[in-house]
């Protein structure tokens, strides 16, 4: 019986004790071997919730961080490491509040205090990551406190979400208030008597027209995205010769540029069509890529020199088919290239307003162009001009989409 106490103290309970007798030594040699198997079944018990403990820490989407009533590390899953990009023997032992990078807290008044905390790791050592960490005290029955678990969650987007969301409404209202200062100031001017002069008032009214429609084509525009934001603008896609379409827009171009000659005052420019003869059939809304054309093309025209000559290509390679629209105008720097597609962003804001831009319609083209699985960008050398690319899916017809046909 002696030896069996030994093995279950090692934790082996393999061996039972021989039963000779039932006298009261048989009866306690019985009792020996119950204990021996019950305790072996609790012990199973307990490594298998322990695994199973493990196996739910390790799959979670959660950071979790566990630590002793000191506020020391005793256990860390896979996704709290991945967090914080370290190894477990890094932070193991360690006090959490160092582990978390919060040099200003102890690691007792952080567990202690049980309140939740925005953590942002170094931006140097990985990603920029934004965790909300949590914290709650374990508690024996008797109100001890043994320790404190601590639950890492990626809040990262939502806090990215948020932050841009404020940035538009900021951006919103001041890109509202300038137009409507003005406003306010002309209308005073011709409150106070500027009415009556016919040298002044007509270019006052003239300017306060132009900041009228100015709002309220951004505010159309703001509707706009707002209907892409929310997913409500519903794709009418219908398939297209993308070469005809083209034509057709720029034929409406061409037409403009015979009636601004007329007026003789507006600047003069020449569209070149590289477009090609094959027939390009591509699945677009028509309306909306019109827009997305429309938009390019007029920007073109906005910012390219007196004289100047717009060049619209059409190329395709097995899988896509590229619009290219190039002007001879002042160019974008490089800086600005990715960011020209930004909400309100111009490389140049008083000019771009000066010339009755939103600072939108590159962000709708960009919104409209990926609703369609496409891609836009730009290429431009300062000075010298800007290209606008548009990349749209294309699967060239075979034959036996023609047979379809018949
Ligand atoms: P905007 O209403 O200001 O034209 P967009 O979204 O259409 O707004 O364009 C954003 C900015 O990109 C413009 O303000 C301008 O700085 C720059 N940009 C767009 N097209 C051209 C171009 N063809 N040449 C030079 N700059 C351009």
């Amino acid at each position: 019986m002696q030896k069996q106490a030994l093995h279950i103290a090692d934790g082996d309970y393999s061996t039972q004790v021989k039963i000779y007798s039932n006298d009261e030594l048989g009866q306690l040699g019985r009792a020996f071997n119950t204990l021996s198997v019950r305790i072996e079944r609790s012990q199973e018990e307990s490594d298998s919730e322990r695994r199973r403990l493990d196996s739910v820490l390790s799959h979670m989407s959660d950071g979790v961080l566990a630590t002793d009533r000191h506020g020391n590390v005793s256990v860390v899953n896979q996704m709290a490491l991945n967090f914080l990009n370290v190894k477990e023997e890094d932070v193991i032992n360690k006090p959490i509040a160092e582990v978390l990078g919060l040099k200003d807290t102890s690691s007792q008044d952080l567990i202690s205090s049980q309140k939740e905390i925005v953590v942002t790791i170094d931006p140097n050592t990985r990603d920029e990551m934004i965790l909300h960490a949590s914290f709650s005290l374990i508690k024996r029955v008797t109100g001890f406190v043994s320790g404190s678990v601590c639950v890492l969650h990626d809040v990262t987007e939502q806090q990215k979400n948020e932050d841009s969301q404020k940035q538009f409404v900021s951006n919103v209202s001041h890109e509202l208030r300038t137009p409507l200062t003005s406003l306010q100031a002309y209308i005073e001017a011709l409150n106070e008597g500027a009415w009556k002069d016919p040298n002044i008032a007509p270019k006052f009214l003239e300017v306060t027209q132009q900041e009228t429609s100015r709002m309220i084509r951004m505010i159309n525009d703001l509707l706009s995205l707002s209907r892409i934001d929310r997913g409500v603008s519903k794709m009418d896609l219908e398939f297209v010769n993308l070469n005809d379409f083209v034509n057709h827009i720029l034929n409406r171009f061409d037409m403009i540029v015979k009636t601004d000659k007329n007026k003789d005052k507006k600047k003069k420019y020449t569209i070149k069509r590289e477009l090609g003869n094959q027939a390009l059939w591509v699945e677009i809304d028509t309306d909306k890529m019109m827009q997305v054309i429309d938009n390019i093309m007029n920007n073109a025209i906005k910012y390219s020199p007196n004289g100047g000559v717009i060049t619209v290509r059409l190329t395709q390679n097995k899988n896509h088919v590229i619009l290219s629209i190039s002007d001879q105008g002042l160019g974008i720097p490089r800086k600005d290239l990715g960011k020209i597609f930004d909400r309100f962003y111009r490389v140049d804001k008083a000019r771009s307003r000066a010339q009755g831009g939103t600072g939108l319609g590159l962000a709708i083209a960009k919104e409209i162009v990926e609703a369609h699985h496409g891609r836009i960008w730009a290429d431009s050398s300062e000075g010298k001009g800007s290209t606008f690319y548009i990349s749209l899916p294309y699967k060239p017809m075979t034959e036996e989409d023609d047979w379809d046909e018949v």
